[in-house]
């Protein structure tokens, strides 16, 4: 069979959905890749373990549990992932399947509305498939709770009917994995993260790990790159890959439009100047979020629901989406009393390094 006919997908509209979590969403799903339609991002995705690219204590755990549930022909324990968008906790999850040798059924917190949602998927999984949710955290109590007896025992206990009608059901459900994937681990309630016997946690990438993506996805695509241009690319990726497969394609374009369509040091860095990345891998976003934390609030602290008002942005974007990086590089701290931008990040968009002292005293 297929690899692409082992997965199903099952989505669903969220009309109760803020605005603000749908933009946050969309931004987390394929931050870089709001002006790229191309097709054929899944055929950049590894396949098996081998495959994968870095994270190798996670893989490596992994594959011991794999090994070991495929030994006792069990089905593997269930599993939480959980870090920043793009860095491959659904990529991983597929490869589980794949070397599972079972179907991945792939849903979200959001797309499971209402319990009848769960319980209609859960009844329909056959023994050892894998239920995909992307962004657990924001699956609703009432659906959380319908998974509680379902990962654990098996079963899910519904009511039909009402008053006097009213009936208890109980269901039993062929012995699956949950495999959920968040941003926020922290979000999950304690009872859900519990029932997760395998969690792991995906950081982001070294350059040489995302250099060696670069490469990889250029061969997929058949374009021609030196490791120089390679390099280029993978340093402002930021340390993700989807970041990293979607600047390739940017500079891909550029290099078939403006150059002879190779790939080299050169036209990396002129073609992500144009697309507004910095060589630190920063965004039009990033830049935005560091100048207004240097220069309105003189280097912070700052609270992030005033930043965001500042920046005309959501919260929970600038928590997900781009904090998380100018953490890892140093650039923002998160202290009690809110952000602040640190030296290098003050020097980074210009701000004078003394406004941050400024700041801070007059707080005092
Ligand atoms: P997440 O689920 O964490 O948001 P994805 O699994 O969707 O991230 O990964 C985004 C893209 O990055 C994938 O399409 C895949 O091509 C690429 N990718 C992710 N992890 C790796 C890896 N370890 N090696 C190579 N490519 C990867």
């Amino acid at each position: 069979m297929a690899d692409s006919a082992r997965e199903r997908i099952v989505t669903g509209a969220n009309d109760t959905d803020s605005s603000a979590e749908r933009r946050a969403t969309e931004l987390l799903r394929d931050r870089a890749q709001r002006n790229s339609n191309s097709p054929g991002m899944n055929d950049l995705r590894p396949r098996r373990f081998a495959d994968y690219i870095g994270q190798r204590d996670v893989v490596n755990s992994i594959q011991i549990a794999v090994e070991a549930a495929k030994h006792r022909g069990d089905t593997l324990d269930h599993a939480l992932f959980h870090g920043p968008p793009g860095l491959g906790k659904t990529t991983i999850s597929q490869i589980i399947a794949r070397e599972m040798d079972t179907t991945l059924v792939h849903t979200s917190g959001p797309a499971l509305e209402r319990p009848a949602d769960v319980v209609g998927i859960l009844s329909n999984q056959k023994y050892g498939d894998v239920l995909f949710i992307d962004e657990i955290h924001r699956l609703s109590h009432a659906v959380e709770e319908y998974l509680y007896s379902a990962m654990e025992d098996f079963r899910v206990d519904f009511i039909t009917g009402t008053g006097a009608f009213a009936k208890t059901i109980n269901l039993p459900l062929q012995k699956f994995t949950l495999i959920g994937s968040t941003t926020r681990a922290g979000m999950l309630s304690p009872p859900l993260r519990e029932r997760f016997a395998l969690t792991y946690h995906l950081d982001f990438y070294s350059d040489e790990e995302i250099t060696q993506v670069v490469k990889r996805s250029a061969m997929i695509l058949s374009v021609p790159i030196d490791e120089a241009g390679a390099e280029v690319i993978a340093k402002r990726s930021r340390g993700t890959p989807r970041i990293a497969n979607n600047l390739l394609r940017r500079v891909r374009d550029f290099a078939q439009v403006r150059g002879d369509g190779k790939i080299d040091s050169g036209v990396a860095a002129e073609a992500l100047r144009v697309e507004g990345v910095d060589e630190l891998g920063l965004d039009r976003l990033d830049r935005l979020y560091l100048e207004t934390l240097a220069k309105n609030y003189g280097g912070g602290p700052a609270g992030i629901n005033a930043l965001a008002a500042s920046a005309n942005e959501e919260v929970q974007t600038l928590e997900d989406v781009v904090e998380p990086f100018l953490l890892k590089i140093g650039f923002i701290m998160r202290t009690p009393q809110g952000r602040r931008a640190t030296p290098q990040g003050m020097m980074h968009v210009g701000a004078p390094i003394e406004s941050s002292d400024a700041g801070q005293r007059s707080l005092l």
